[in-house]
């Protein structure tokens, strides 16, 4: 090709050139962890397929799909929690898909159930595990390892967790009422909005803050949060860390709630094949703990293994139990736990 026919085939943009004939998929990210760059471009490099990605959060992706309906540009989608990637489901966002790959590499309890046609509308890719953290001077491991116990009297005044509208929490609450019922659930969630030692506010890392600073003596929150701290250099976060503990809770039943963070291909997708392609590469082994080192995370393929100073320091090396229901079940109960969060006025 002439330099004259490449520059009319071509633009030149700040990112590069491209061209005409590049194959570029759009990617809607609610993840912004400077160490996915690098993983995409891994898989330039090996397909020759671009990523042109724009960045918002779950809800802020939710609702430009939905603005831009059939002349979405999206083709791939990734969120960062079971309720919401259920919702995309529910709203038709989604494109269910046929993969092998996929299928073999994913369990079946962290993705979608399959539609009568078998397409599945969205895969976990990640997954982190809803802890609960204390001040290891004030409080007994015995009095809160497991998420019952957050709601008895004895913990009367000490928790501290974010809205209880949040999608982690919701995904929480739904997983739990998969396990307790429904009216266990209510009666449960009224006993932690008696326990709260103060209004909910803040995200996850407000609440383990909260408890190094004495406001409280117990928190929820997703596991990448601590470990974020723990791998932090500043003082300030070394302090907070060294005040507290971590439980994974009920390993003696159920096991502790694992919520996900997952992708989809756009329902408007004109490029569904190079979408699956993409997807099936973040399944693989080394995208696989790429993608979920990259925030702390464990990774949700079968067989992958990495090694995290943080998570393995959390756990104390050892597997720990997780729960085992299938993750659409808990977006499913999400309006019914919405109401009751309402009834029992947990904000
Ligand atoms: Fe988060």
């Amino acid at each position: 090709m002439t330099l004259k026919s490449l520059l009319t085939a071509c633009a030149l943009v700040t990112a590069g050139t491209v061209c005409a004939q590049d194959q570029v998929i759009n990617l809607y990210s609610a993840r912004h962890y400077p160490t996915d760059d690098a993983l995409y471009s891994g898989f330039t490099k090996t397909t020759g397929i671009k990523i042109n990605r724009v960045d918002s959060d779950d809800a802020g992706i939710m609702a430009r799909l939905k603005a831009e309906g059939s002349a979405s540009p999206a083709d791939v989608i990734l969120l960062v929690d079971a309720a919401r990637l259920y919702r995309g489901e529910v709203d038709g966002l989604f494109l269910p898909v046929r993969s092998k790959v996929l299928e073999d590499a994913i369990p079946s309890n962290l993705r979608a159930t399959p539609g009568t046609d078998g397409g599945i509308p969205w895969f976990g890719l990640s997954t982190r595990a809803r802890v609960v953290v204390y001040n290891k001077a004030k409080v007994s491991l015995e009095d809160i390892d497991t998420y019952e116990e957050l709601a008895d009297a004895k913990n009367k005044g000490k928790l501290c967790i974010r809205s209880g509208s949040h999608p982690y929490n919701l995904s929480l609450f739904g997983a739990v009422m998969v396990h307790m019922g429904e009216q266990k659930t209510e009666a449960w969630l009224k006993g932690l909005v008696s326990n709260l030692a103060r209004s909910p506010k803040g995200g996850d890392t407000d609440q383990i803050k909260a408890v190094a600073a004495g406001e409280c003596d117990i928190a929820v929150t997703n596991s990448y949060y601590l470990a974020r701290l723990m791998r932090s250099e500043k003082p300030e976060d070394k302090a907070v860390v060294e005040k507290v503990a971590v439980v994974f809770p009920n390993q003696q039943s159920w096991g502790t709630h694992m919520n996900i963070a997952g992708g989809a291909v756009a329902r408007h997708t004109k490029q569904q094949a190079n979408a699956i392609k993409f997807l099936e590469y973040l399944s693989s082994p080394e995208a696989q703990n790429y993608f979920a080192n990259g925030n702390n995370e464990w990774p949700a393929a079968k067989g992958v293994n990495p090694v995290n100073p943080a998570l393995q320091a959390m756990t104390g090396g050892k597997p720990f139990k997780s729960e085992t229901i299938p993750i659409s079940s808990v977006g499913a109960n999400t309006v019914k736990v919405q109401q009751m969060l309402d009834r029992v006025g947990f904000r």
